[in-house]
């Protein structure tokens, strides 16, 4: 187990007695932040939305485009009868694989606030409805979540812990227009200090490498998460897929991607900078090598965390030793 930062499967086994393995839920969300065609959202989706490898039917047919509409409205049961086959697929898939016993229900791929208040009941409920889960997790994005939503997601802490994951990816509003994020910084605040204010996990997704940015947009960045007392954080190294306009404007030779050796010394500095308290649930960013464009020359999970935990114990640092509060 790493030393260095205080990460999620020692966090999850101190509280649960025993690993928690997650079942990534497809709820049939679409994306505020895509066009209808196709076009919009943030410059590095490649609209695949982050399905779970084993819930993947297929890498074809992917581009959900079509936003939340009265039509999706209405189609609601396929997605529900969906769900339960997910669950008990995943259920299946984890017990098998990694004999697991306790699981954690997350809605991960695309925007998982993305429909009415009654919908979305519906459709956790349904979720709820197919196990015991420890944990509930919810992948979103900050401009929609509304008080009502949020309500709705806290009347669930009797059944399990509730997280909300929000995507920041960077405090700098320059940023986050050049990437297309179509929300500022200011507006994740807003989000995240309302998560909180209703005593639910906060996750505050963020990506380390992005085009224009250095140390001095790191910190600002990892000053918001620290400033909100987010609980957890997912560190993400940029990845540039295929067939994305980020992915264009790599080809046109407008920016590079991190190598390890770069990567490994972002890395380390973030995570000194961050407050001790924070769980790190993610440190690397797994895109399917098909789809990658860059980086093409990356160690795999397991080999860049065990060199970056080294590291920190050749040069004595920690999670936390550089934050100020
Ligand atoms: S919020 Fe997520 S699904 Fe939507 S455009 Fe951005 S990366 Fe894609």
């Amino acid at each position: 187990m790493y030393k260095h930062w205080n990460n999620y499967s020692a966090y999850l086994k101190r509280m649960y007695g025993d690993a928690v393995y997650r079942i990534g839920i497809d709820g049939g969300f679409s994306c505020p932040n895509r066009l209808q065609d196709g076009h919009g959202g943030c410059s590095f989706c490649d609209g695949t939305g982050a399905i779970a490898v084993y819930q993947r039917k297929s890498e074809s047919g992917f581009f959900r485009t079509s936003p939340y509409s009265e039509e999706t409205a209405t189609s609601l049961l396929p997605r529900l009868l969906s769900i339960e086959e997910q669950a008990e697929r995943g259920r299946e898939f984890l017990q098998r694989r990694y004999k697991a016993k306790l699981f954690s229900l997350y809605f991960q791929s695309y925007t998982n606030t993305y429909d009415s208040p009654d919908n979305l009941r519906r459709i956790y409920d349904r979720a709820f409805s197919t196990g015991e889960y420890e944990e509930f997790i919810v992948s979103t994005r900050p401009d929609c979540l509304s008080d009502e939503v949020i309500e709705l997601l806290a009347s669930y802490q009797d059944k399990c812990a509730v997280w909300i994951e929000l995507g920041l990816q960077s405090a700098s509003d320059k940023t986050l227009e050049a990437i297309g994020r179509g929300h500022s910084a200011e507006c994740w605040r807003n989000a995240a200090l309302r998560v909180k204010a209703h005593g639910l996990m906060l996750s505050s997704h963020i990506i380390i490498g992005l085009p224009g940015e250095g140390r001095k947009e790191y910190l600002a960045t990892v000053d918001l998460v620290n400033d909100v007392h987010s609980d957890g954080v997912k560190i993400h190294n940029l990845h540039i897929p295929g067939g994305t306009r980020m992915g264009d404007e790599y080809l046109e030779g407008c920016f590079t991607a991190s190598s390890e050796g770069r990567y490994l010394e972002d890395a380390e500095f973030v995570l000194r900078h961050l407050d001790p308290a924070i769980i790190i649930q993610r440190l690397i960013c797994e895109t399917p090598y098909h789809r990658l464009l860059a980086p093409r020359v990356f160690p795999d999970k397991s080999l860049f965390l065990s060199r970056l935990d080294e590291r920190m114990e050749e040069h004595g640092t920690m999670q936390g030793d550089l934050y100020e509060s």
